[in-house]
């Protein structure tokens, strides 16, 4: 192999502050570089639609997504998980799927409460924090 780039990677492990569950839609990059921009280290899953697969019934996308959680608390003794979903997502459809801009939280606030608890039940007390990333901003569900 050829090497064509140089770059020094620090070979230490780490603890996880924590493993979050983000859709790969660029746009909401920056937001997520805001949301973890004080972290000393997190394990990122960036996949289509972010948190969606565990809010669904069981398949191989919701396993996949679980397995990478599970991955992070076993290697990373991951402290949290964040999970988001966001407006105008592409996994869903899109935002032309809803009659209006609130129909369209009130679902995806529906969708992460649903994923948060399943995903508690998979990882007892560890804390799970569940977000809907807008075009102007991040919200907390309560
Ligand atoms: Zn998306």
């Amino acid at each position: 192999m050829e090497k064509t780039l140089s770059y020094e990677t620090p070979k230490e492990h780490y603890v996880a502050d924590a493993c979050v569950v983000w859709c790969y839609d660029d746009r909401f990059s920056g937001l997520l570089g805001a949301l973890t921009k004080d972290l000393k280290n997190y394990d990122l899953v960036k996949v289509a639609g972010g948190a969606k697969a565990l809010a669904g019934d069981p398949s191989p996308e919701r396993n996949f997504v679980l397995g990478q959680i599970t991955t992070s608390l076993r290697l990373h003794g991951t402290k949290r998980v964040v999970l988001m979903l966001h407006r105008d997502c592409g996994a869903y459809g899109g935002s032309k799927q809803f009659a209006d801009p609130d129909a369209e939280a009130a679902f995806f606030k529906d969708q992460l409460a649903a994923a948060r608890d399943f995903l508690k039940g998979e990882v007892g007390d560890l804390p799970v924090d569940a977000y809907f990333a807008d075009f102007d901003g991040l919200f907390l569900l309560s």
